[in-house]
């Protein structure tokens, strides 16, 4: 397992940034606090930086801050044996019995190392005794212990014991930090990954360091040490069904079974359901004031979204992932009340099928809010020349790749030919090309960007031109190109010339 063979082993070696910087700062006191609370998401790291800071502070021949990894202590630190590093896990039954016994033994002196420092993982989890025990404990800690307690839910830490620790908040990775932490896996590994490939792995994993280092394995696993994109591509499909807008859409369109999957993927991935649920409930969040058209920045994507639904299914979504989020803590399989709870919503549906609203197209939201009165969205008409548009070709190129990177990959190799009216139209040199631009969901992508890019709105229409046999294609491409002047304008279809083109587009 990649995310077990790469594991931090050095402050510098931590993955979020600040979180490193504090732990630097801390270090460099002579004093070391007593009490910490590492507070945030699974998969962000707070074990690995609690055994670091552990070793850290008791390692034999420290180099500057940092652990050396090479002493005795800092061994047995890595390898879990250390009798003065003591990791307890509040969520088990065995919490409230870790807790007494450390009460029992914490007055006891360190076996070897300078400091004995208790690990407590999920303390949010402790019962309301086993937590008074730990804050007798904390009130006054012996000076040769250190406390790191970790935990995904904050909230639930009653003030007293929050008041006593120093708090280090571990978030979700910012992209930049999940690719310095997936290259250390391409280095270690000697992988040769296309750089689409990364970037693909960096919007799908959306912060989660170790959902990125899973994804990546999983590619290794089906295609060898050399990734390109299209090989990859149709394989993180159901990494992208994971992503919430997506799911949300899985749930809009009903697509039950396929939902269910999704939840006992993640499931069995050791993905952390309540994080996840978060994030759903966050993206209903943004459904809901789209419904009621507050904020009105969204993108065109999350507009056509918030559609789907109804504002009483937003609602009553959000009520039932609440609910299977309180429930699943306690749930003797912690995916059943989430998944319980998509049947649930996913047969309501069903039941009112004839009075749900028809997901309406464009012109007919466009009405719809016209008679209202109400404002919809803030696109303006077409105000633009191509002169302009050329000019911001790759502004738009940027603004498209955070949305999709396929499509700003065929918009690279688009053209942008004239404005007519509110039309953009575009020149694409292979069938295919115009076949995914005009694909519903991508031509919203597109239009979303202009929208950015340029503020109006601008409609796009694709049409086929001459391909290009310049330095853009590579000499031996040129020679078939040539050798297949005349099927140029022919429809393309098979398989392998889609592969053909996907790897002229995105290189082999
Ligand atoms: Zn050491």
């Amino acid at each position: 397992m990649f995310f077990l063979k790469y594991r931090p082993q050095t402050i510098e070696d931590l993955d979020l940034k600040d979180v490193r910087e504090q732990l630097k700062r801390i270090l460099a006191q002579k004093k070391i606090p007593q009490a910490f609370l590492f507070a945030g998401p699974r998969g962000a790291g707070k074990t690995s930086a609690a055994r670091i800071l552990a070793k850290a502070i008791n390692c034999l021949q420290p180099q500057g801050i940092e652990p050396c990894n090479q002493c005795s202590l800092c061994q047995e630190i890595t390898a879990g044996s250390s009798l003065d590093i003591l990791e307890i896990d509040a969520a088990s039954n065995r919490g409230i019995d870790d807790i007494r016994q450390l009460r029992e033994r914490v007055g006891l002196a360190p076996a070897r190392a300078k400091y004995k420092v208790y690990i407590i993982d999920e303390v949010h989890m402790l019962t309301k005794e086993a937590f008074n025990a730990l804050l007798k404990t904390l009130e006054e800690p012996p000076a040769h212990v250190v406390f790191i307690l970790c935990t995904t839910d904050p909230e639930k830490i009653i003030p007293t014991i929050l008041s006593r620790l120093l708090r280090i908040d571990f978030r979700r990775g910012r992209p930049e930090e999940v690719k310095r932490s997936l290259e250390k896996v391409i280095r270690g590994e000697k992988l040769m990954v296309a750089e689409e490939v990364i970037e693909a792995i960096i919007g799908l994993a959306d912060g989660g360091f170790r959902d990125a280092q899973k994804i990546l394995e999983s590619l290794v696993l089906r295609l060898g040490k050399k990734i390109n994109w299209p090989e990859a591509q149709p394989l993180l499909g159901h990494w992208e069904n994971r992503q919430p807008e997506v799911f949300l859409k899985l749930l809009a369109q009903k697509k039950l079974k396929l939902a269910l999957a999704v939840i006992e993927e993640l499931v069995q991935e050791g993905g952390d359901l309540v994080d996840y649920l978060r994030r759903l409930l966050d993206c209903l969040r943004q459904l809901i004031l789209v419904h009621h058209q507050v904020g009105v920045e969204v993108g065109t994507e999350l507009k056509q979204l918030a559609n789907q639904f109804s504002l009483t299914q937003l609602v009553r979504l959000s009520r039932l992932l609440s609910q299977a989020a309180l429930e699943g803590k306690k749930a003797l399989l912690p995916q059943l009340p989430f998944q319980l709870a998509i049947v649930e919503f996913i047969e309501e549906r069903s039941q009112v099928v004839s009075s749900l609203p028809p997901s309406p197209p464009s012109e007919e939201k466009k009405s719809r809010a016209a008679k209202s009165g109400a404002k919809i969205d803030s696109q303006s008409p077409a105000k633009i020349e191509l002169k302009e548009l050329i000019q911001r070709w790759d502004d738009l190129l940027a603004a498209v790749k955070p949305m999709n990177h396929s499509v700003a990959a065929f918009l690279r190799a688009a053209r942008p030919k004239a404005v007519q009216g509110e039309t953009l139209i575009l020149e694409v040199f292979y069938r295919f090309h115009k076949d995914k631009l005009e694909e519903e969901r991508n031509r919203r992508i597109v239009e979303s960007g202009l929208n950015q890019v340029c503020g109006c709105s601008l409609k796009i229409r694709c049409v086929l031109g001459q391909r290009p046999t310049n330095s853009a294609t590579s000499k031996r491409q040129a020679d078939r190109t040539a050798n297949k002047q005349e099927q140029d304008n022919q429809p393309v279809n098979s398989e392998d010339e889609l592969y053909r083109l996907a790897r002229e587009i995105f290189g082999s």
